[in-house]
């Protein structure tokens, strides 16, 4: 197939500085939990994603010297040459692709706590540190911004060494000292370089005129810029100091880079915003400046690009999330595959993983982060030498992706799922406010297994442990799924809560099924959070749009606090505050009469009550293992009935986040007919010492 012609502009060259772009596809700078501890897995997942046709591929931030030290992040670090191995691997990799490499380099001013480096943050001002830890940024003499100058210089040099293309200077995320400066809200030196716009400037065209001097007329030198902070006057605005900085500095780089401050800003979650977001934010760039401009907003439509190109808000999609999801999204749409677009469903899961200061993972590409140490590849998997036959039962994420990769893989593939649509829980989940992105997961997966003449796919078919010995097959997976708990057992009651069986619970089990109206809508309700990432939000949402009162009872100390790693947590308690949901923290359940819950404060074990008509807890899973229960209890018919494995896979072996569903289908699919060795690590990895010379061979 070749592309449809309505996307060849996406498909023009576009020259940045000396350098020149082979086609419109972006892929901007973005944390991965990879970084400098994981070299090998870095450098392949950015070479993975110039195999998929972006022509620009970057690294993450790249701390420039010790003073800006985010351990125990795990971003790019350029603290001395020691570092360079690392950073040519992603040069090399990017380039025998023949796409552009770019570096992002960053001080990180008051944004770090330096708790490795164990040196004094810098700052325009002194200032407590924005991580949390009782440390302090100390304001820069004139001395300190001599070596900030020279230190960003160095950093040019080598990452010239390393082979970039492009070279970065961040000011965005108010994570960077460039943007403390330009900042008001940072920046309250009397000296030149703060007080008066021109003068909170100066250190930012000062430092752009070393690394161009540095980087010399091979290499582009680009800015990532915060248009908007989102805090109005007291912050950068896109009317105001957004654009006056462009304008000044306008042409200066050979590329402007521009999004939304801070990361939770640029980052949303489709659950707060559609694609396109940043659009009212940035469409004035290209009016200040005639070079190139690249920006985000979670595209993965190619109309959408095409449009944003010819309205002249953008000579470049930029993206992180649509690259993590599908890194061959560019050669999809240049090859005319566009129904293969495995799209970005807009979840954080990716985000969760530099969050938590691991290699990330992706809801909807579950080869992300296993490019090296498991040497996965998310278009290919090699075809089975001598493939079996195998039934998948269940049709959530975890069955359709497992039926999918296995039918790749040139299997014979049956999946039988006992209910009338596909996709399980993602069916349910995507009906929920906010959610209805979600559905992409099992609509990929259903698109690109009805092109596959060996998966049959049946709905409406329950199967028992009979039908299965009675078939034959020689693989079975059981994917069956989870359902949620009514007991209160979870993290914070270990043992199950007698009391909850008085008066009318409801389980998220039946809102899932059947709406709010599984909820009687006389009395109020109240949502009890102990699964602390968006269950118990997005039902009480549910539940107080269609009219319910609604209490959200936690006992942690504020809505939801897994979500930080997913940058919605501040987003999701302003939405509950809004939709008129009392919000009561840090209490356990203690007791119930008929309309009352009795709370006990989980520090103090003093108790309070509160109206309750209803009870939602949100707690734990447990597996739906019913099937693969009774099959175990018959064992020793299997052999006779032809049957070699049966595995659990997904919730049903372990309830857990989709994206670890969808994980545990292609792992399945990748090795149903191999032996594990349940004694071997199952991924290569990195060996450190050997990188940095400690170690030869
Ligand atoms: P996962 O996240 O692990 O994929 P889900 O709960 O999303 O799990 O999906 C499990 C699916 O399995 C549900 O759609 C459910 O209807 C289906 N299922 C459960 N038991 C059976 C069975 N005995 N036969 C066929 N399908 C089943
Ligand atoms: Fe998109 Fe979710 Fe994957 Fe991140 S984890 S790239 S948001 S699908």
């Amino acid at each position: 197939m070749s592309r449809d012609s309505r996307f060849d502009i996406l498909f023009e060259p576009v020259k940045i500085g000396p350098v020149t772009a082979r086609n419109r596809f972006y892929q901007v700078p973005h944390c991965s939990g990879m970084g400098y501890r994981y070299p090998n897995a870095e450098a392949h997942l950015r070479g993975m994603k110039a195999e998929g046709g972006w022509a620009v591929v970057s690294t993450q931030e790249a701390e420039i010297h010790p003073t800006s030290d985010l351990t125990p992040a795990n971003e790019a670090r350029l603290w001395d040459d020691g570092d360079l191995p690392a950073l040519s691997a992603v040069t090399e990799r990017v380039h025998a692709h023949g796409s552009l490499a770019a570096i992002q380099l960053v001080h990180n001013g008051l944004h770090v706590a330096n708790r490795f480096s164990r040196m004094i943050p810098l700052a325009p001002s002194h200032a407590v540190s924005d991580s949390l830890d009782p440390v302090q940024a100390r304001a820069m003499d004139k001395a300190d911004i001599t070596d900030m100058r020279r230190w960003y210089r160095n950093a040019a040099l080598r990452a010239k060494k390393a082979g970039f293309d492009i070279v970065y200077l961040y000011a965005g995320h108010d994570m960077s000292v460039l943007q403390h400066f330009l900042s008001r809200r940072h920046n309250d030196r009397s000296d030149e370089y703060g007080g008066s716009f021109e003068n909170r400037l100066r250190l930012f065209r000062e430092i752009l005129d070393d690394v161009r001097e540095a980087i010399g007329d091979t290499c582009a030198l680009a800015v990532r810029l915060a248009v908007d902070e989102l805090m109005g006057p007291s912050g950068i605005t896109c009317e105001g100091e957004g654009k006056d900085i462009i304008s000044a500095l306008g042409e200066l780089p050979d590329l402007w880079d521009v999004n939304l401050s801070d990361w939770s800003n640029d980052s949303q979650t489709a659950r707060f915003s559609e694609e396109g977001y940043q659009e009212p934010y940035i469409r004035f760039v290209k009016s200040v400046t005639t070079k190139p401009v690249v920006g985000v907003g979670r595209y993965t439509s190619p109309d959408s690009m095409v449009r944003v190109v010819k309205q002249g808000i953008l000579d470049f999609i930029g993206a992180a999330r649509p690259s993590i999801a599908d890194p061959f999204l560019p050669k999809k749409i240049e090859e005319g595959r566009i129904d293969d677009i495995r799209e970005c469903i807009g979840c954080n899961i990716c985000t969760s993983g530099d969050n938590t200061n691991v290699p990330m993972r992706c809801t909807q590409n579950p080869t992300v982060g296993e490019e090296w140490r498991k040497g996965w590849h998310p278009e290919t998997i090699a075809r089975s030498e001598a493939p079996e036959p195998a039934l998948i039962i269940g049709g959530g994420p975890a069955g359709l992706e497992a039926a999918r990769a296995l039918a790749q893989r040139g299997v014979d593939v049956m999946l039988a799922e006992g209910g009338g649509e596909w996709g399980g829980r993602v069916a349910r989940e995507c009906r929920l406010p906010g959610l209805a992105t979600w559905g992409r997961v099992r609509d990929w997966r259903i698109g690109q297994l009805s092109t596959r003449v060996n998966a049959e796919l049946y709905l409406h078919s329950p199967l028992s442990a009979a039908d299965i010995l009675q078939y034959g097959i020689p693989h079975v997976a059981i994917a069956t799924g989870a359902s949620w708990r009514t007991d209160g057992v979870g993290r914070t009651h270990r043992m199950a809560l007698d009391f909850l069986s008085e008066g009318i619970l409801v389980s998220p089990d039946a809102i899932l099924s059947e709406g709010a109206e599984a909820v009687p809508s006389d009395g109020p309700v109240v949502v009890f959070d102990d699964d602390c990432f968006y269950m118990g939000s997005v039902l009480a949402e549910l539940l107080a749009r269609r009219g319910r009162t609604v209490t959200f009872v936690t006992p942690e100390s504020q809505v939801s606090p897994w979500s930080r790693n997913t940058l919605e947590q501040a987003r999701i308690q302003k939405r509950l505050i809004g939709l008129g949901v009392e919000i009561v923290t840090a209490m356990a359940l203690a007791g119930r009469t008929k309309d009352q819950l009795e709370l006990s404060c989980v520090y103090s074990g003093r108790s309070r009550p509160v109206d309750c008509a209803t009870l939602v807890p949100v707690t734990a899973r447990l597996p739906d293992e019913t099937l693969w229960l009774e099959l175990k209890a018959r064992e020793a018919e299997w052999a006779d009935a032809g049957i070699k494995t049966i595995t659990r896979l997904g919730d049903c072996l372990a309830p857990g986040l989709i994206a670890a569903a969808v994980y545990s289908g292609h792992q399945y699919a990748r090795t149903y007919q191999e032996q594990v060795d349940k004694d071997r690590v199952p991924f290569m990895r990195e060996d450190i010492a050997r990188l940095y010379g400690l170690r030869s061979g």
